[in-house]
């Protein structure tokens, strides 16, 4: 190996170092506590509602919660979410709780899991 060589090798070790520590520092993500309450409480709620528990039924539920809410994202170091989620859930859990419990009764009356069967519709899932 050249001096040069050795040299470039030093300098991209350094560099890697370099990077490696930014990355380390910026540990932060960002979260809709929004999504993330309502994801906790879905199971609970739908259960309770006596909603059809299917996979599909339980995503309809969240989205159709999710839709009628306003999404609140924050950034988190990745060591914060727990504690973050327990500040907002104090916040917003009326407004979340009113919206999975009408989401619940929607999807209830209108369950969407056997649609498919019955009649296809303009959005689908490509098979
Ligand atoms: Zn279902």
């Amino acid at each position: 190996m050249t001096n040069e060589n050795v040299l470039s090798e030093q300098i991209k070790g350094s560099l890697e170092q370099e990077l490696q520590a930014a990355a380390a520092e910026a540990d932060v993500s960002y979260l809709n506590v929004m999504q993330a309450l309502v994801e906790d409480k879905a199971d609970k709620y739908i259960r309770s509602a006596g909603v059809c528990p299917c996979p599909r039924c339980r995503i309809d539920v969240i989205a159709l919660t999710l839709s009628k809410l306003p999404s609140k994202y924050v950034v988190l170091q990745q060591a914060d979410t727990v504690p973050m989620l327990s500040v907002y859930e104090n916040r917003y859990s009326a407004n979340v709780l009113s919206q999975l419990m009408s989401a619940c009764e929607v999807v209830k009356q209108h369950p969407r899991h056997n649609e498919d069967d019955e009649k296809p519709r303009g959005v689908a899932f490509v098979r």
